[in-house]
Order: C-alpha cells, then structure tokens, then sequence
C-alpha cells in the first residue's frame, strides 16, 4: 500500500458466526455504512452479510483490513433492535454474532422486491370492439393498473385479449412495488361488542398504548373469558398510532382459526411468521416488517427477531407455554425476551394466560407488571365441571387404561351428539416393550432412553435421537417368539381401547406423528371443529388454542404423568397443561365436563384443578420457590457437558466445578450425571449455578467457564440461564 493512500473509515460488523465481537471492516470511499446497515463482507474464503454495529471499529493491522464489498439497499437494523441482539447475547452467553443470525434470516430479503409490470389503460379505443375488449377496457376505466395475468384473469379473457390490446397502444407499462403480503389492517372494520369486564381492560390497555413509553401487563383470565378480543383492543390502538404490533402464539402454524378472527377484526389478516412459512413468503414478511409495510405479525417466538421498522406492542399469548423457550443454539425464552424487548423499545408489552406462570405471577404481585384480570367465561359459555377420577377406587379393566366412569361419559356424550377429548401427551402405542419370558427391555442405542412402540407403523422409536427399528417378533435377547409385551399407554393404544367401546364412532387420534406433517393437521383439527369426529385422542397439540365449539366432555388420561421427574416446575406445568387440555370443553354454551384420571386426587394440582380455585396452589408453588430461591426469586442457570465418552465428559465437568470462583452468592449443585444421561450417544452431566437475584450471574458463568479447561475433542458445554428442562 502506498504511502499516501487515503485514510479510510473503519467499522465493526457483526457477522452471523459464533464471533464473541464485531470483526472491523474498511468502508471504502464514498460509501455510506451507518451502524445498521446490512453489509456484505468478506469472511476467510467466502462473503457472509452482516449487520454494521456501533461504535468505531477495533483497531487491526492495515494489511489485514478487509473492506465492505456491498451495502444493501435495505432499511438498517433499527437501534434498539442493535442493544437488544447485544442483551441476548450477554443474558444468555451465546456469541452476539449468532443472535445477529437470528435476525438475518431471510438473505434474499436484504435486496428489495423487484418491482413489477402492470398495464395502465391510456384511454385510448381499439378499432374493432368485442365483448371481450370491452370488458377488459371496462375494468381498466378507472386507471387502475393491472397486472397481465390478473387483467386477463379478472376479465375472463385469455392473455392474448390484453395483449392485442397493448399491440394497439390501450395501454402503457407502468412499474408498481411488489403488493404488501397482507392487506392493512383497519382498527375501526369490526369493533367488538365487549362486556364490561372487557371493556374496562381492553379501555385499560389502549389507555397504555396511547401513553407511550414501557409498561407490563398480565392479562390474567380464564379460558374463555375473551383475552384475544381484550388484546385486539390494544393492537387496534397501536394500528391507529401508527406502529406495527407483534403477536406471539405458541404453535401458530396450526392455530388458523386465530387468523379469521383477527380478519373479522381488522379486515385483513395479520402476517404470519413460523417455520413453516415458504421461503419466499419468509422473505416478504421481513423485508415488508422493515420496510414497516407489514402492521401487525402474528409469529411463533422468533418473530421477536425481526427487524420491525416501527414496533409498538408486543403480546405473549399464553404467556405461560413452554413452547416459547428455544433450547438449541440461543436458548432464550422469548417471553421473558419479549419484555426486554419492549422495555429497550419503550413500548407496552401485554402478557396473556389462563394460567400464568409463577414468575409472571409473582412479577404481578409485586407490581412489577400490572394485573387486568377477566373472571368470567364470554355469554353462557361456562367452564366445564372438573371432577377427579380416582384411579385407586375406579380403576380401569385389566390392560386398559379408561376408568368405567371415564368410559361411561363418553357413552353419554356420544348419546347426546357431542365430542369427546381423550387426552394424555405421549405418542405412540405404549412407551416401553419388554419380553414377558427374560424381562429384556428396549432401549435405544444412543440414548438412555425405552424405545416407544409406533404400531401403526410396526417400529420401536426413539423420541430424543430420531432411532427406529421395526418390531421384532422375537425378543433379541432370549429368542423367544411371540411373547413381546407392550407396557403403558401412548394415544394409539388408547385409540384401541376406545375403539372396542365405541366401535361405531367416529375416532381421530392427533399427535404429531400424523403423516403429511402441520398442513394435513390443520385440516384435522378444522374437521373436528366441524364436528366431523365423535372421539378425539391427543397429546398436548390439541390443547392449544383450538375451539371446539361442540365438545363437551375432556378426559385427562393420566394427569399424574408430567408430575413425576424431578423439575422444579413439574406441578406448576401439569396445572397448566391441565387446565388448557380441560378449557377445551363448554367453549360454546351448555353443560360440559371435565375428568380427570389420577392415582393423587389429593396432590394440590389436582385439587386447584377440580376446585378451579388457584389462589391457593400458586400461593403454595410461589412460597416453595421463594424458600429454595428459585426464580423469580434466585437466579438459576444449568450447564450441561456432554461428551462421546463418559469419562471426558465427567472429566470435563469436574473441572468446571473447580473453576467456580468462591462466592456467598451463588452456589454450584453437581455435576452429576443428567436424567438423561446419554442422548445420541453423548454422555451429559449437569452442574446447577443457583443463588441470589442480586448475583451477576452472567459474568459468574463467564467466569467459571474461562477459568476452566478449553473443551477438547467432543466435549461440549452448553449453558442454560433461567432452564425449564432439568433432563
Ligand atoms: P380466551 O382468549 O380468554 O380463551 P377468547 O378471546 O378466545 O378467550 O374468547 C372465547 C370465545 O368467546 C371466542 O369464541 C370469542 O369470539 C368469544 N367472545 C369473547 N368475548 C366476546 C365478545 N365481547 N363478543 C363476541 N364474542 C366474544
Ligand atoms: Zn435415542
């Protein structure tokens, strides 16, 4: 380089890589590259897009200054999304540049949409006229421009109508940006007719929306009661002040009924966003979020990482579904996001559930987050009577699993016409197979895991690694033929078991093996909703969201299954799970009725459940927490190493340990081998950072894990701020 080369302006650019830091990049002269401007760079051998961050570039030596190759013509990365990638990635200890990466999704996006051709009418006359022509002209007269296709299509006409016409100079070629993904949503096309309860919430929320600045609501309300119609009240307000809103629901893709009633509200559908979305589709939903053209999204938890232009609201439906924390990669929980979000925005976020979680909860209590609480079920819609079935007294058929009282309900409810749930959240036939002559069980090879019996399809499957194997006739170990039992329910034996009673009735089981994947989902929970089952069989994916208008009876299979590992949140999830699974039933007037199969009719789920008073369960699962500084009151974050060998990951795990720095604090549990110990053939073992709230428990783990061995060979560590899954 020469010496009087011009000095060029150096900026840092986070790259989507697992890089600690920006990486400093030359603008080359007479380009513009302000922080957040989405560049392309090069990187080793190839070219990444990043996102140009603040601040000057770190200094790095001339010779190896690499220079910005392209600057897209894309809206930049607003500012407060810029700190918020950067607070992901400091609570969550995972490298910014992967954050960024949630947030550059959608690559062809960062190029605008081409423009596209359309034909304007120039108000000229053919000098032949048919009824053809003058169709088309008629539609055209306005000087309203037409795509060819949609002219022709709308005319009914074929192409060669137009283009005969356009031969004659009728029209001229204009160029018109690519047409918005959804239709803008009018906050005054439906305004709901609220009750007063609602009323007075929904006045609440608007009233925050129109003030401006950060607030947290829970929306507290039992299933039913018309959070959704309440919230719609605030995204409307938001509309009319000109920002864009954000609706978080767990399982999106297959709540569709939740699109029609936003379109019944606002005239037009919010944009979608999940990981089902068509690639293209993908692509004009971030690229129209950015260029603010997109009002309102309705997006599963990674929506939170779009580039809103202009983002205003923000509401967590079931503000409580485990389903918002992503475990892979970044493992965030994008509720608890989401308020970081609206905080560095400076906008309202609205936190929406039946069944809020205890850390929402206590947030309420201590007026952290205001509370708007809906007690009552919309017109007669009533919840449905909840009734324990006491398995000890009751108990089913030998081999079965239904309870005759469980049995005879549905009888009933089959009489009158009505549906009925069948609910227990485990796939498959039966969970383990064993051979009744040696006492062999399977396992799966990688995993330390039983092997889960999928009749319907003739293999033994393995839910954590993928593994499967068809069902041998004879037990591998004694060779004995013939003598395989299944052990415990999965939905499909269940099936059976309702099938032998009902042989008559129309059976659906839902889970998600169901072949043909979201799509042929949806259609089956649409057909139910037709009324087009008697008997439905589901794991929690029918829980979801869902009305039902015409089922009357819920039966929770097993409501003792999720109670048993050892998670702190075990008994605050199965209320939960319960009470959404039971909210089902009644959606839509009458009588309806709850069971609920269990061996504990006394635990204190099942008790808050049937008495439908929770007052009493939080207040004990908030105490207990409290006592053992669990969150919301202590900080807790779980490390798991795993390794191809015990013995490193063992190894490995120790050495963390010892890397812990001594503090009062925070203490470290472990590392003991995981629940599950092997999952794909890698060894886990857990070690537990728990303590105070005031604890930095951020720079702790940073501490612990560059005072510790550099992983070597397959030993990785994962970290886990704030873990819902204590496998
Ligand atoms: P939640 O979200 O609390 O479970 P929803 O908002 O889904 O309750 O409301 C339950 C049912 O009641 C829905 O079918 C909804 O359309 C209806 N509903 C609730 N409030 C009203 C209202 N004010 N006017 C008309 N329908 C309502
Ligand atoms: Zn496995």
């Amino acid at each position: 380089m020469s010496k009087d080369s011009p000095r060029r302006a150096v900026v840092p650019v986070l790259v989507p890589m697992p890089a600690e830091r920006p990486y400093s990049y030359a603008v080359p002269e007479g380009v513009e590259a302000p922080p957040g401007a989405i560049v392309r760079v090069p990187l080793g051998p190839r070219e990444v897009a990043g996102i140009v961050w603040d601040g000057p570039g770190e200094a790095i030596e001339p010779k190896r200054l690499r220079a910005i190759s392209q600057v897209f013509d894309c809206p930049p990365i607003p500012d407060d999304m810029r700190r918020f990638i950067d607070w992901v990635g400091h609570y969550t200890l995972t490298p910014p540049g992967l954050v960024a990466r949630m947030a550059l999704r959608a690559p062809a996006a960062f190029d605008p949409e081409p423009l596209i051709e359309a034909l304007q009418a120039t108000g000229a006359k053919p000098e032949r006229m048919t009824a053809a022509r003058s169709r088309v002209l008629e539609l055209c007269a306005g000087g309203f421009p037409w795509t060819r296709s949609g002219l022709a299509h709308a005319a009914g006409v074929t192409p060669s109508v137009i283009d005969g016409l356009y031969g004659q100079g009728m029209f001229e070629k204009v160029m018109l940006p690519p047409p918005p993904v959804v239709a803008a949503p009018d906050p005054d096309h439906g305004p709901p007719d609220l009750t007063v309860d609602q009323a007075e919430a929904a006045e609440a929320l608007a009233c925050k929306v129109g003030a401006g600045g950060f607030s947290a609501t829970l929306l507290d309300g039992v299933t039913g009661s018309g959070k959704t119609e309440v919230y719609f009240e605030a995204v409307a307000e938001t509309v009319r002040q000109g920002k864009q809103a954000l609706v978080l629901i767990p399982e999106i893709a297959l709540t569709q009924a939740f699109l029609e009633r936003f379109e019944n509200r606002f005239g037009a559908r919010p944009a979608e966003w999940h990981s089902d979305l068509p690639p293209r589709m993908r692509e004009k939903v971030w690229r129209q979020a950015a260029e603010g053209r997109v009002r309102v999204v309705a997006g599963a938890r990674s929506a939170l990482f779009l580039p809103y232009k202009e983002l205003g609201l923000i509401v967590v439906d079931e503000e409580h579904d485990p389903a918002y924390k992503q475990e892979d990669r970044v493992v965030y929980n994008a509720r608890d996001m989401a308020v970081v979000r609206a905080n560095m925005g400076g906008f309202p976020v609205i936190l929406a559930s039946a069944t809020p979680s205890v850390e929402s909860r206590v947030n309420a209590d201590t007026g952290r987050y205001q509370r708007l609480a809906l007690s009552a079920r919309y017109a007669n819609a009533t919840l449905p009577e909840l009734r324990a079935v006491d398995m000890r007294r009751s108990p089913p058929a030998r081999g079965a699993f239904l309870s005759p009282v469980t049995v005879e309900a549905v009888a009933r409810t089959l009489e009158r016409g009505e549906q009925s749930l069948l609910f227990l959240n485990r796939r498959g036939y039966a969970p383990l197979t064993l051979c009744r002559v040696c006492g062999h069980r399977f396992q799966c090879p990688q995993c330390s895991t039983w092997l889960v019996e999928h009749r319907f399809r003739g293999q033994l499957a393995c839910h954590h690694c993928g593994h499967s194997q068809p069902r041998p006739d004879a037990c591998p170990e004694c060779g004995t033929l013939d003598h395989l039992v299944a052990c415990g329910p999965g939905v499909e034996r269940i099936a059976e078991e309702a099938v032998s009673h009902f042989p008559d009735a129309r059976i659906v089981v839902l889970s998600s093996d169901i072949l043909g994947g979201t799509r042929r989902l949806r259609l089956e929970l649409e057909a139910i909703a037709r009324g087009e089952a008697d008997i439905v069989i589901g794991t929690q994916l029918v829980a979801k969201g869902h009305n039902f208008p015409n089922m009357t009876l819920v039966a929770v299979v097993d409501a003792d299954l999720g109670l048993a590992n050892g998670d702190p949140r075990a008994a605050e999830r199965t209320f939960q799970l319960l009470n959404q699974v039971t909210g089902r039933a009644g959606r839509s007037g009458g009588r309806s009725l709850g069971l609920i199969q269990t061996f504990q009719p006394e635990h204190p789920v099942m008790r808050a459940l049937v008495s439908g008073d929770a007052g009493e369960f939080y207040a004990r699962e908030i105490a207990e927490r409290e006592r053992g500084l669990l969150p919301p009151f202590g900080r807790l974050a779980s490390l798991i190493v795993s390794a191809e060998s015990k013995a490193d990951a063992e190894t490995h795990a120790r050495a963390l340990r010892r890397a812990a720095p001594p503090t009062d604090e925070l203490s470290v549990l472990g590392p003991a081998e995981a629940p599950l110990a092997l999952v794909a053939g890698r060894h886990r073992f857990r070690l537990l950072v728990q303590g105070s709230r005031r604890a930095d428990i951020q720079a702790y783990l940073r501490q612990m894990i560059a005072g510790g061995p550099k992983p070597r060979g397959s030993v990785r560590v994962s970290v886990d701020v704030d873990p819902q899954s204590f496998l």
